[in-house]
């Protein structure tokens, strides 16, 4: 198939639930991206923050190969190797004591939300408990992880969702303090909100919020989904703000490219919770992902990717000083690490912005609040900084 053909087919076939860019990729080499053509494109998307490695990797396609050939599937229902090693690895570099790995990201989401409704019917002895969560959040797709996603237009056409979720503003404690009642049994924030427009918490925010969940027995969700695994200078957002949730949710960068994430709790959130016929999956945790988590966790340390992160962050904030001061059309920039978001003004569309970067041979991403959002791999260099943000500058320009 040529380039059109393979979008015609796709157009054809699935279901039109994404307005895709006109690019057909190929291959990826490091931070580098291929289409049909040949075209070469700076990636700094990593496939929604995903592919934090960067592409072709051999030591962690030759740990994936390795593991194709011995087995792939098992289900939960015995036990592999590779489920042992990757939650141990997975629970020392959290700082969490106990991991369910899942399909996804809105799966932990889901995950989560039933630990925390499973915890306060264990504590009271009774159901009809609801969650608080942020405006402009975002936790995911299904019909549970989309009920506490702070975006209305995400969920309007799908009501009734789950009951019970009161939304509070991000960074305003006073507005969490309001929300919460006698029937909360959760708080659920983004440490550094991604889709909704890369907003980190205010350290303050945070520590309040845990004072009020210990004071009331609530549990606090972090959904580091997409600000964790290395992506903020730290191996968990948290750990940065030294706040530590009770549940903390990982995916998307997990790993590395493979479909797996994982919700983890502490001693005292598995002990008072989930038991053996509250929860499950078919895939989730199998020795193929599993072998994913396990090198990209030791890739990360090895490659020594968080060091990376904190000693290139300094640069490209100095550098998207300068977009803000040379383009009209940038009004800030905020984030933290590797996840950083400039301000578009309203004049302009980023939607635009994206496809024009794309077409100049740079990916990236967009996120709510008209923000141009870079997720890069955590391996590019300062030269790569310097070309993304070049093509940034002539394309605002
Ligand atoms: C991407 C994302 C999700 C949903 O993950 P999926 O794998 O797409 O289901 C949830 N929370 C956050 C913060 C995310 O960035």
């Amino acid at each position: 198939m040529n380039t059109k053909q393979i979008i015609d087919t796709t157009e054809d076939n699935c279901f039109h639930v994404y307005n895709r860019f006109d690019v057909v990729f190929d291959r990826g080499e490091g931070v580098k991206l291929y289409d049909t053509d040949g075209k070469e494109y700076l990636d700094f998307a990593s496939g929604i923050g995903v592919t934090a490695l960067g592409y072709n990797n051999k030591e962690f396609n030759d740990a994936i190969k390795a593991q194709v050939d011995k087995l792939y599937h098992i289900s939960n229902l015995y036990y592999h190797p590779n489920l042992a090693s990757a939650s141990k690895a997975l629970c020392d570099i959290s700082g969490m004591d106990k991991a369910f790995f899942t399909n996804s990201g809105a799966e932990a989401v889901e995950g989560a939300i039933k630990t925390a409704k499973k915890y306060a019917f264990s504590k009271s002895g009774h159901n009809g408990y609801g969650i608080v969560a942020m405006e402009n959040s975002f936790h995911g797709r299904t019909v549970g992880a989309l009920s506490v996603t702070g975006t209305e237009s995400y969920r309007n056409p799908f009501y009734p969702l789950m009951d019970k979720v009161t939304f509070a503003k991000f960074n305003d404690y006073a507005s969490v303090e309001a929300a919460v009642d006698d029937d909360t049994c959760a708080i659920i924030i983004e440490p550094v909100q991604g889709e909704g427009g890369v907003t980190p918490a205010d350290k303050d925010f945070l520590v309040k919020v845990r004072e009020l969940s210990d004071k009331l027995d609530i549990l606090l969700i972090f959904d580091e989904i997409q600000c964790g695994m290395g992506r903020t200078g730290d191996v968990y957002a948290y750990m940065g703000y030294g706040v530590k949730p009770d549940i903390l949710l990982t995916a998307k960068a997990l790993g590395g490219g493979l479909p797996i994430g994982a919700f983890l709790v502490t001693d005292k959130v598995a002990k008072n919770s989930l038991t053996p016929g509250d929860h499950g999956t078919t895939y989730g945790g199998n020795p193929l992902c599993c072998a994913a988590v396990n090198a990209s966790i030791d890739l990360m340390s090895k490659n020594k990717l968080i060091e990376n992160v904190n000693s290139l962050t300094p640069y490209l904030e100095e550098k998207l000083d300068e977009v803000v001061s040379k383009c009209h059309n940038a009004i800030a920039h905020r984030g933290k690490g590797f996840m950083q978001g400039l301000v578009i003004d309203d004049k302009v569309k980023v939607g635009d912005i994206v496809k024009k970067c794309l077409s100049e041979g740079l990916v990236v991403l967009s996120a709510g609040g008209n923000v141009l959002r870079l997720l890069p791999p955590l391996v590019i260099t300062k030269e790569d900084i310097d070309k993304a943000i070049d093509i940034i500058v002539r394309v605002l320009q």
